[in-house]
């Protein structure tokens, strides 16, 4: 952290600035220019930088290494591949999820997977337990919903992406899916997070509504923290003023995390956008951003979807994708 003091500190001041650094636990290296004074606070572990840019004489503070570690590039400068039987995430094969929102009867899994199936899906999406915005509406079938994901995803040699909503269910999670996911509103839910950094299972973390991309790589932090490396980033639309699409799906963020982090990041232009039309040019623009995959939804028959219908690609539609992608993607240097 770079503490850059008024043009008339004081001497006093600046002396303030350093002990109080010190008593902290850093280094205080003071650089005085001609008009400026600059100090620099190296080798501590924690300060509360508004408790410094309270003293007087001090004009602003420049943060320089970032809060999280483990889930940083400095601290791991390879990619993160993360392995998951003969699917891999974050390497050169892009990861394609797909399936409905919700898991509304095994027929409905079972005829959307029987499509997905014909154009090369591994990873099957779909939710049991529903982050619903009202109370009355669908709310998922619960552990019922989450034995017709896993009986269907065998049946076709798919693995199970689903969203675990609290803590009480991981252990139901880690009996039938294989990527436990966190939903938007639950990226802070710190608790959850914990616990799931003492599974062994891979966790996609989606973007919360309104999180910035320091917050949600500390999220990540969070399940590493607890031991489990697994840690795959999604980027599902944030808040926005705009009100054209259900959220501004922030392409953007695939480069800046690229940058920051090692850990792969998947796009759902599903939830980006809220609307169909909208998914194919999204995924496309994703992909050719440096995604490391999407995720996807798919109904066999969107009309008579439970939930996100509106957002949700007919297979014929997820098919056409996929060709495009074939061709997007060797630019990239990626394979599909
Ligand atoms: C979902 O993927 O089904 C979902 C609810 O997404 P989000 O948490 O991004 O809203
Ligand atoms: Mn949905």
């Amino acid at each position: 952290m770079l503490i850059v003091m008024e043009p008339n500190a004081t001497e006093a001041q600046i002396q303030r600035v350093a002990d109080f650094i010190e008593s902290k636990g850093f280094d205080a290296h003071i650089s005085k220019g001609e008009i400026q004074t600059v100090i620099g606070a190296v080798g501590g572990k924690t300060i509360d930088s508004r408790d410094i840019e309270l003293i007087d004489g001090v004009l602003k503070i420049i943060k320089i290494s970032s809060s999280y570690k483990l889930a940083s590039r400095v601290f791991k400068p390879q990619n993160t591949v993360i392995k998951i039987k003969d699917v891999s995430i974050g390497g050169e094969e892009l990861a394609m999820i797909a399936g409905p929102c919700t898991i509304e009867s095994y027929e409905q899994m079972e005829l959307t997977a029987s499509e997905l199936q014909k154009s090369g899906v591994k990873l099957i999406r779909g939710g049991a337990f529903k982050p619903r915005t009202s109370p009355y509406s669908f709310q998922g079938l619960g552990e019922e919903g989450l034995k017709i994901i896993r009986e269907v995803a065998d049946k076709y040699g798919m693995l199970v992406v689903s969203e675990v909503m609290e803590i009480s269910q991981i252990p139901m999670f880690l009996e039938y899916a294989d990527i436990l996911q966190v939903g938007a509103r639950n990226m802070q839910n710190f608790n959850l997070l914990k616990e799931l950094g003492y599974t062994n299972k891979p966790v996609i973390i989606k973007r919360g509504l309104s999180a910035m991309i320091e917050e949600w790589i500390m999220s990540a932090e969070y399940v590493m923290a607890g031991g489990n490396r697994d840690v795959i980033l999604c980027e599902r639309g944030i808040r926005t003023f705009e009100t054209a699409t259900r959220n501004t799906l922030d392409i953007s963020a695939i480069p800046v995390v690229k940058k920051l982090s090692h850990l792969p990041i998947i796009v759902d232009p599903s939830h980006g956008t809220g609307l169909r039309d909208k998914v194919a040019p999204m995924s496309r623009a994703a992909v050719a951003a440096g995604a490391d995959g999407l995720i996807l939804e798919v109904h066999y028959e969107p009309d008579k979807a439970l939930c996100d219908g509106a957002q949700s690609l007919y297979p014929n539609q997820y098919a056409d994708l996929v060709k495009d992608l074939k061709i997007i993607a060797p630019v990239v240097g990626k394979k599909i």
